[in-house]
């Protein structure tokens, strides 16, 4: 591969095929390298049993109709589930269930007013200057405090004595739609159009003399500038050599924003053994600290996805998937009961922090950190480039929010190259 091009778009996630797509709009020729053998990166569907999918890594279109997936998606002729389930979009129908037991009226309502005031809490620590730790502003002698940190532990990848307030405050986007073709394949088939050379892992970038080169297994790729969209976890990995180091305030950046984990156990079943007010969000915990959060049938299959993340969420994908999956239908059944058992088809478990193409799953900021994300934006030298969810102040951790730092990204890529509008 000796491929000349302006720009050298590094990875074929959302991001760099949005950035692709815009370059080529605004008249800017470029190359896409891909290390591994697919492209959409974090988005990536497979089929649990024939026709029910599942999404190992983005499943919701955050924000319904105004995330742009939701208009690529019709032009596609993807189907999405446009449908407002009271179960999954109204945070009063979470279900809480405490060593198998669903809580009662008055402790739901209860539980719900922790949650409202931990929230408060956080967003005043963020709003008073002095980023703190999600951890330092919460009581976590409450008893309803194990389901909030298994939804920061999932939501986040990481338990909350890691979390930045700010961070958690500026993170933006309502739950929206589910794909039921899947997430995955509704990028796979957006970014089907680009040329994207895959299994070409960017060794090494120099962009010490005029233009830049990415040195890959299949040959160096040359260009006036390069793109950057790996995840946080590879740029801290050392795996991409960046001739003559990167400045001081990119590798601050870089480590100011390391990778939460949150995996998925996804298990489907032979029947509805949920029952008809079984949709849902779901978080499950008990006196042994066993804890996830359990979503029923939200792609409308008979299948659940159930969520781990942070310390417990590395540990369990350390045990292996056989772990994972006794993990995942054992709080299934404490929710719906053991005779779901024998109604398990099949499960599907990811491993996202051992993943070699991320190491994670999404970056977040540590405690007074949060501005990090800027600086991880800012190009250098204007040669090089940076986008990717982790770029994001609004958006981070979301598809849509990776897709729109690719359009960022290639837009002050022209402005440097004074091209375009
Ligand atoms: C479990 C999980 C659940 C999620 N749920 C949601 C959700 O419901 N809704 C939502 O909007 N978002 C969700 N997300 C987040 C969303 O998937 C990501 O934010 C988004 O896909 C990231 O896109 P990206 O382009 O920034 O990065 P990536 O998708 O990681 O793309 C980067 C690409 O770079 C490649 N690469 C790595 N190293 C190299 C190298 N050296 N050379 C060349 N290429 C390289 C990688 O293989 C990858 O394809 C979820 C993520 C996970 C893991």
């Amino acid at each position: 591969m000796s491929a000349e091009s302006e720009v050298v778009v590094i990875g074929a996630g959302s991001a760099g095929l949005s950035a692709h797509k815009e370059l080529t709009r605004l008249g800017i020729t470029s190359t896409v390298i891909e290390a591994s053998h697919r492209i959409g990166g974090r988005a990536y569907s497979e089929e649990i049993t024939p026709g029910v999918w599942f999404d190992l890594g983005c499943a919701w279109l955050t924000d319904g109709d105004a995330n742009p997936f939701a208009e690529i998606a019709d032009g596609l002729g993807i189907a999405l589930g446009r449908v407002t389930w009271d179960a999954y979009n109204n945070s009063d129908h979470h279900r809480f269930i405490r060593n198998g037991v669903r809580l009662g009226p008055e402790e739901h309502a209860a539980c719900r007013r922790y949650y409202a005031e931990t929230d408060n809490a956080v967003e005043a620590a963020a709003g008073n200057g002095h980023d703190a730790a999600m951890g330092d502003v919460m009581d976590l002698e409450s008893d309803y405090a194990p389901p909030y940190l298994e939804s920061i532990a999932t939501g986040w990848g990481v338990d909350v004595d890691g979390v930045s307030c700010a961070d958690n405050c500026s993170s933006s986007g309502q739950l929206g739609y589910p794909v039921p073709h899947g997430y995955g394949n509704l990028v796979a088939a957006w970014g089907a159009d680009v040329a994207v050379t895959l299994n070409a892992q960017a060794e090494r970038i120099d962009w010490s003399s005029q233009g830049v080169t990415v040195e890959t297994p299949k040959g160096n790729v040359s260009a006036q500038r390069a793109l950057v969209t790996v995840s946080t976890g590879i740029l801290s990995s050392g795996e991409i050599d960046f001739a003559h180091g990167l400045p001081d305030w990119k590798i601050e950046a870089i480590n100011g924003l390391p990778m939460g984990t949150e995996n998925k156990m996804g298990i489907a079943f032979d029947r509805d053994v949920f029952g008809p007010q079984g949709r849902g969000h779901h978080t499950v915990w008990s006196d042994n600290s066993e804890s996830a959060k359990v979503d029923v049938n939200g792609m409308g299959f008979n299948s659940v996805s159930v969520f781990t993340g942070g310390r417990h969420g590395i540990w369990l994908e350390k045990q292996g998937t056989q772990a994972c999956h006794d993990f995942a239908v054992d709080r299934v059944a404490e929710i719906f009961g053991n005779d779901i058992r024998k109604h398990v088809i099949r499960s599907i478990t990811t491993a996202w922090s051992s993943e070699p193409w991320t190491r994670g799953s999404w970056a977040c900021a540590l405690p007074g950190q949060a501005h990090q994300r800027e600086q991880l934006a800012r190009p250098i030298d204007e040669r090089l480039y940076f986008a990717g969810e982790a770029t994001m102040v609004g958006g981070q951790g979301t598809c849509d929010g990776a897709y729109r730092s690719g359009i960022r990204a290639a837009q002050e890529i022209a402005a440097g190259l004074k091209r375009g509008s």
